[in-house]
């Protein structure tokens, strides 16, 4: 079997993992419950692998978090796949227990393991080396079931049946951790999962469940109706790009614009150049109305600047430039961006100079 590509993302708000998968050779993916406020990030990390986002699915309908799905399938064009059962508008792909989601030559299966919310889903890679447990076995914990039609009886069947009785060695990555653990195995959660592993029966799991004494959870009121119309709300405008300018937002967080558009709407924007003063008047030289501010002093200097003039700010190769554009950003200016490649990226465009 061919090898996969694997990257374990992360919300730092909700504790969530965002997982996503691709086929090395036929460079189709699939990203596995997306946040929201990361669509940029997803889409440029994407972008940047060289990938094509085929599905976004979800292991269930969230409380804790909107979902990416709706918001990438804007950006990419992805399809939404999740539970028919969850009875969410706006879904693709409906799945059904045992349905196999096809992405280049790898697959997934979706299993029903429902207890959480009883649209739960688990998938699980074609080769059993990995499975998505969503909140349905958490890393030595179980999902909550005193919500969204949870219960416990019915997850604890879901567990011992769909999921521990997968290979001892096959990776269990869950929705949340909130510990900052990242995966665990089907042989350690059987064995040593406080609520369900050992000798566990179905009595001392009800028991252990009903007894959580969990808080409501903070955004379920907000996060639910937008899953439920898989991440469709007016608050997905918030992880929309900039309109000021075609900026390309990049995995690294930066805000990053071409040379050309610099060029051509030069008296739109104010260009900022972060180099010290005799790389500035040296051979790669400056573009022409561009302010020199070098980087270490560009901080002191930031009252002297409006807050919402579009700024491009420029360096040699295009990392000075991306540390002032993150600085700026901070410091609460809205539309900034960095120069791709800076002044060397600038000359490779025979783009015109002053010296
Ligand atoms: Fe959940």
């Amino acid at each position: 079997m061919i090898s996969i590509v694997f990257r374990q993302l992360h919300d730092l708000r909700s504790g969530t993992y965002t997982y996503l998968l691709a086929d090395p050779t036929m460079r189709q993916a699939v990203l596995i419950d997306p946040v929201l406020e990361h669509a940029r990030r997803d889409s440029a990390l994407l972008r940047e692998l060289d990938l094509k986002l085929e599905f976004t699915l979800e292991t269930h309908v969230h409380a804790d978090h909107v979902t990416g799905a709706w918001m990438l399938k804007r950006l990419t064009s992805s399809q939404i796949a999740l539970a028919a059962k969850s009875n969410a508008t706006g879904i693709d792909l409906p799945l059904n227990h045992g349905d196999k989601i096809q992405f280049g030559s790898r697959q997934l299966e979706a299993r029903a393991t429902p207890g959480h919310t009883d649209g739960c889903m688990t998938y699980v890679l074609d080769d059993k080396s990995m499975a998505f447990t969503g909140d349905a076995l958490l890393i030595r914990g179980a999902g909550r079931t005193d919500f969204q039609h949870g219960d416990a009886r019915t997850l604890f069947r879901s567990i011992k049946e769909q999921i521990f009785t997968l290979p001892d060695e096959c990776l269990i990555y869950p929705a949340h951790n909130y510990v900052g653990l990242p995966c665990s195995s089907v042989r350690e959660e059987k064995q040593f999962n406080p609520r369900i592993g050992y000798a566990r029966d179905e009595r001392d799991f009800v028991g252990y469940m009903e007894n959580l004494g969990l808080p409501h959870p903070k955004q379920i009121d907000i996060a639910v109706p937008a899953n439920m119309k898989c991440g469709y709300t007016e608050f997905a405008e918030a992880a929309q790009a900039p309109t000021w300018a075609p900026v390309t937002y990049t995995y690294a967080g930066i805000n990053e614009i071409e040379p050309v558009w610099v060029a051509e709407n030069l008296s739109d924007v104010r260009v900022i150049d972060v180099r010290e003063l005799n790389e500035y008047t040296g051979e790669l030289g400056h573009i022409a109305g561009s302010n020199l501010i070098p980087l270490p002093q560009l901080n002191e200097r930031l009252k002297s600047l409006d807050k919402d003039a579009p700024i491009v700010t420029v360096c040699r190769s295009g990392g000075r430039s991306a540390q002032a554009a993150t600085l700026l950003q901070k410091a609460g200016f809205t539309k900034v961006a960095s120069l791709f490649g800076g002044m060397l990226n600038w000359h490779g465009q025979h783009l015109p100079v002053n010296r």
